[in-house]
């Protein structure tokens, strides 16, 4: 009873915002560049920048009480230069033990943006981005894997990422991120504390900043890579962190630069993170 009512829900939420529409009537779409507006973050706790408190809300789907993050992408010359000789530690972490998807929804995508990127690449991109962290769920890559993040759609109206409390609807699109030095954020809304068993992940929104940068579908010098970087947000969707200092080879390594290309294969840690999760 209870599934078929959050069903009816989301039905009524996607209907109303959401139609999937052929590539012909996307592009009649395009957002005027600058009409979406900017993605503000409440400040960073004094320890940890990348990772925002949003607070706690309840779900709309379940009113359960759910606490929400924002993890935000920066942007590091020395990314690639910080190669570690250390001997191997465990390259992947979890937002939280526990929190992960037992539920599989759909997303949308409002792919507009200032920077030449085309709508069907973003869609299409994204979606491959998506089994590649699925594909890991067994740990072994090549062989398909469970479904995590279900299906994505092409979102024809304005999309907003939700800082303030969830609103049932996983939300990709382009923006400034007002954040000096972001490239891009990913929000999760989820349970992230008491019983191990009991946490869950209930929503995921993205925004990639095409106001402070270009973006590449093909690694260009000078611009962000849209599948290195995106595949490295969707790893915060299914639930994992950032890493930082050692690990530089990982997909979830914390930094990353312009032309990079290397997060778009997921590691071997990325890998056995997400075997370990699901
Ligand atoms: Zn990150």
């Amino acid at each position: 009873m209870l599934s078929k009512v959050v069903n009816l829900f989301k039905l009524k939420m996607i209907k109303k915002l959401i139609s999937i529409s052929s590539t012909v009537a996307l592009f009649s779409l395009a957002f005027p560049v600058g009409a979406v507006p900017a993605l503000n973050l409440p400040d960073a706790a004094s320890d940890n920048a990348a990772v925002r408190y949003l607070g706690e809300k309840v779900d709309p789907a379940t009113h359960e009480l759910v606490q929400g993050y924002a993890i935000v992408h920066y942007r590091s010359a020395n990314a690639s230069a910080r190669a570690s000789k250390a001997r191997a530690p465990k390259c992947y972490g979890f937002l939280a033990n526990g929190a992960k998807w037992k539920s599989v929804e759909p997303w949308f995508v409002n792919p507009s943006n200032g920077r030449g990127l085309g709508g069907s690449y973003v869609l299409s991109n994204l979606a491959s981005n998506v089994s590649k962290w699925e594909d890991a769920t067994d740990g072994t890559l090549g062989n398909g894997g469970a479904n995590v993040l279900g299906d994505g759609y092409f979102a024809t109206g304005t999309l907003v990422a939700d800082t303030v409390s969830p609103d049932n609807l996983n939300e990709v699109y382009f923006a400034n991120v007002a954040d000096p030095g972001a490239i891009a954020v990913t929000i999760v809304w989820g349970i992230f504390s008491g019983p191990t068993f009991n946490r869950k992940l209930v929503e995921w929104d993205q925004v990639y900043d095409d106001f402070d940068y270009d973006w590449s579908a093909s690694g260009e010098l000078g611009k962000m890579d849209f599948e290195n970087i995106a595949t490295h947000e969707l790893g915060h969707s299914v639930g994992l962190a950032d890493l930082y200092n050692t690990c530089t080879e990982e997909t979830m390594y914390g930094y990353a630069d312009y032309g990079e290309t290397k997060k778009r294969d997921l590691n071997s840690g990325d890998v056995q993170g997400m075997n370990a999760m699901y």
